[in-house]
């Protein structure tokens, strides 16, 4: 390995403005999982979606999907639909519920929810005895889903979709924005996301109504009353005023930083252009824009003179840059070995052919010459 400095696949980029929505918090004492950096914070956010939505910001990610299970009264040995191709974070909160995950296979064209799948799926369980209570769809790697195509198979069967826009903060379908599409959506600001309060997630909701059932289960479900009174089961799963300084700040650099991640996807589009076997995932059609939060490529190992993805992963690691396998599908994981899957074999061939590239929207010319130079002397 050498010595130059690491670089990461996606690492946090700060815009300058964060401290002092930090500092206000201190300086007014705001020291708590509530503040006027949580409001400010959902006020940003709902205005970036457009104003047609509510924001409840979260602990995490994956604790908005868990409420948004909750929410849709997911309860033990119900069926959920999820997308088997993403991180586990999509998947876990339908066992936190005691709950049955049914994955699906992924189509070729964004790597998402396969809709034909998926209506195979929801045929054959119903058939087995049991309509599944929601579907998890995701937006992985900042690519819509089929937006169409899959809200209406779920529409068809009236099977309510909770929209995993965790990676697609700035990514739209049509000019309407992901987040916006599911009967609930949640999002994430984790370390290494488009934007990051070090750790945090929001829901968003069409209604206040939804909003407000959001919170009052995030913040353990206390009844209208002096002492503490407890009719449900609630979560401890509120965002920090803290953190959400981060929030507020990160938001005003947002659209900027959606910008640079994009023109890294350009920079590989451009750095493969010429070699045969490589692909760069790329938006099928006008109606996708991505925020290319990660940069993917698929190697087609029969066309590269045999040189595989795991070639390309060890000569960036030699050279103390980080690229990391596609996620690998949840059919996959130990964890669901029990779980039905639906589909063929599109996910695990994106799992073994497929691999993410420094993305973050903070490298610079001099990285992407140490990542070029990888490839170039690879290929060469
Ligand atoms: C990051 C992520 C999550 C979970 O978000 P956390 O904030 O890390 O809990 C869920 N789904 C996907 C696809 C993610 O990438």
């Amino acid at each position: 390995m050498n010595n130059l400095p690491k670089i990461w696949l996606s690492s946090p980029h700060m815009g300058g403005e964060e401290q002092k929505f930090v500092n206000e918090a201190f300086e007014t004492n705001w020291i708590a999982p509530l503040g006027p950096n949580v409001n400010g914070f959902e006020a940003n956010l709902k205005q970036y979606l457009g104003n047609t939505h509510e924001v409840a910001c979260l602990s995490s990610g994956t604790a908005a999907l868990h409420l948004a299970l909750v929410q849709l009264g997911v309860q033990q040995n119900d069926e959920v639909i999820c997308q088997s191709f993403t991180f586990c974070g999509s998947s876990n909160p339908i066992l936190y519920q005691g709950a049955h995950p049914i994955f699906v296979d992924s189509e070729e064209t964004t790597w998402n929810i396969c809709p034909v799948a998926l209506e195979e799926a929801i045929k054959d369980r119903i058939k087995k005895g049991k309509k599944p209570k929601a579907i998890i769809a995701v937006h992985l790697y900042g690519m819509p889903y089929q937006v169409e195509a899959v809200h209406e198979v779920a529409n068809r069967y009236k099977i309510p979709v909770i929209e995993d826009a965790a990676e697609a903060l700035g990514s739209h379908f049509k000019g309407k924005n992901c987040g916006t599409f599911g009967s609930l959506a949640a999002l994430s600001f984790n370390g290494n996301k488009i934007i990051t309060t070090s750790g945090g997630g929001a829901m968003v909701t069409p209604t206040a109504e939804l909003k407000k059932e959001c919170v009052f289960l995030a913040t353990q479900a206390r009844d209208d009353a002096p002492h503490y009174e407890h009719s449900q089961i609630g979560y401890n799963y509120r965002m920090s005023n803290l953190v959400a300084g981060v929030g507020r700040g990160q938001m005003l650099v947002l659209d900027k930083h959606v910008g640079l991640r994009r023109k890294m996807n350009q920079f590989y589009v451009n750095l493969f252009k010429d070699v045969e076997g490589i692909k760069v995932l790329q938006e099928p059609n006008e109606d996708y824009f991505s925020n290319h939060w990660l940069s993917c490529i698929l190697v087609d190992s029969k066309k590269t003179k045999g040189i595989d993805r795991e070639q390309i992963r060890l000569a960036f690691l030699k050279e103390n840059i980080e690229s990391r396998p596609l996620w690998k599908p949840m059919h996959m994981q130990p964890i669901f070995k029990n779980a039905p899957f639906y589909g063929t074999n599109v996910a695990e061939k994106l799992f073994e052919n497929g691999l993410c590239l420094p993305s973050g929207s903070n490298l610079t010319e001099e990285d992407r010459n140490r990542i070029k130079k990888v490839i170039v002397e690879l290929f060469n």
